[in-house]
């Protein structure tokens, strides 16, 4: 990697993951676009455009202005919005990763786009979801994952371009907001603790998804980019986690930190419904054994970090 374009850039990975590709490979080799403009100053300190994914010929355009090696692709509608708005939802994730695809066939360039935990669905083995298993969800954001990774080792297997992916969990950060997904209640959870001492989740009692961290996460993107192809059996996409959760843990451990924290429910039949579609925990030895994936943070060290940050910011 070593000019890397980002799709999507101004969204809840995409704010990281600029900045610390940055830090590691310079500023002015990491160019940042998203279909907003940048005028949050989220994403600083390099080039930024403004291109919507849909526009095959902007992406081009950008990509070839900018020589890059390596395409982040980032931009997609996420789970509970693409189940309130499906047709927009194949549209957009299908459509742009298409392009997005085509451009990185186009410059010979390096490809990665996340998967996700969504990818799985009901059939799946719940407990442990290995790597290779039944993948047969029930939401459109599961549909388009699949699809997209079909799609994606497809441009590998035809056209030979190195495409990368990460069936990500639910990420939580304390930087930039979520974009509308199920797992969003395990990032609101900590700023309404620090800020009110309470939070009334969407998500029932007991249900588990896997979660990690946005720095595990981040570093786990650069790790299977910088991995040497030939230790690839995988490549889209590859299960990672960090924690196995239900909404009473993350009680528990920020209530060691914010005494008298406070869990109330109140459940969205819509997301709950998504959830309950999901692994509990899933099996991740395929990416450690191929690229040597590890996490830092277990939850109550993610815990500490986020109540940190968040009552040093709020
Ligand atoms: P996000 O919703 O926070 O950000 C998406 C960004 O894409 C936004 O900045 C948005 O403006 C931009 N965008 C939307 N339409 C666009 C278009 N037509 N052209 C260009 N940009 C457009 O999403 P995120 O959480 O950063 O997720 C990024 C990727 O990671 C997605 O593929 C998502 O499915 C995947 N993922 C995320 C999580 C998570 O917990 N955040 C978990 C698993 C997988």
């Amino acid at each position: 990697m070593k000019r890397i374009l980002i799709t999507g850039a101004l969204g809840q990975i995409g704010s990281e993951l600029t900045l610390k590709l940055r830090e590691i490979y310079g500023a002015d080799q990491v160019i940042a676009t998203d279909i907003k403009k940048n005028d949050s100053e989220a994403v600083v300190g390099g080039p930024f455009e403004t291109v919507d994914v849909m526009d095959v010929n902007k992406l081009m355009e950008i990509a070839k202005k900018y020589k890059i090696d390596t395409i982040m692709h980032l931009a997609a509608l996420l789970s509970a919005t693409a189940e309130a708005n499906p047709i927009f939802a194949w549209k957009l994730n299908m459509g742009g990763l298409m392009n997005a695809l085509e451009t990185a066939r186009e410059l010979k360039a390096q490809f990665f786009t996340p998967s996700s935990i969504g990818a799985f669905g009901p059939s799946t083995p719940k407990i442990h979801t290995p790597q290779d298993t039944i993948m047969r969800p029930t939401t459109m954001y599961g549909v388009n994952k699949v699809a997209g990774e079909l799609l994606a080792d497809y441009y590998y297997y035809k056209f030979g371009v190195d495409t990368r992916g990460i069936r990500f969990p639910g990420l939580i950060s304390n930087v930039a907001l979520p974009g509308g997904g199920t797992t969003d209640y395990a990032v609101e959870i900590y700023y309404e603790a620090v800020k009110n001492g309470k939070y009334t989740s969407y998500i029932a009692e007991g249900t588990y998804m896997d979660m990690m961290y946005m720095p595990d996460a981040l570093r786990a993107i650069i790790d299977l980019m910088e991995a040497d192809a030939t230790k690839l059996k995988h490549r889209n996409s590859f299960n990672v986690t960090a924690m196995s959760i239900a909404p009473e843990d993350i009680a528990a451990s920020i209530a060691k930190l914010v005494p008298r924290f406070e869990l109330n429910y109140k459940v969205d039949p819509a997301r709950q419904r998504i959830a309950d579609s999901w692994p509990d925990s899933i099996d991740a030895s395929a990416a450690s054994e191929e690229w040597g994936f590890e996490y830092e943070y277990d939850l109550d060290k993610m815990t500490k970090d986020m109540i940190e940050k968040l009552r040093e910011r709020l």
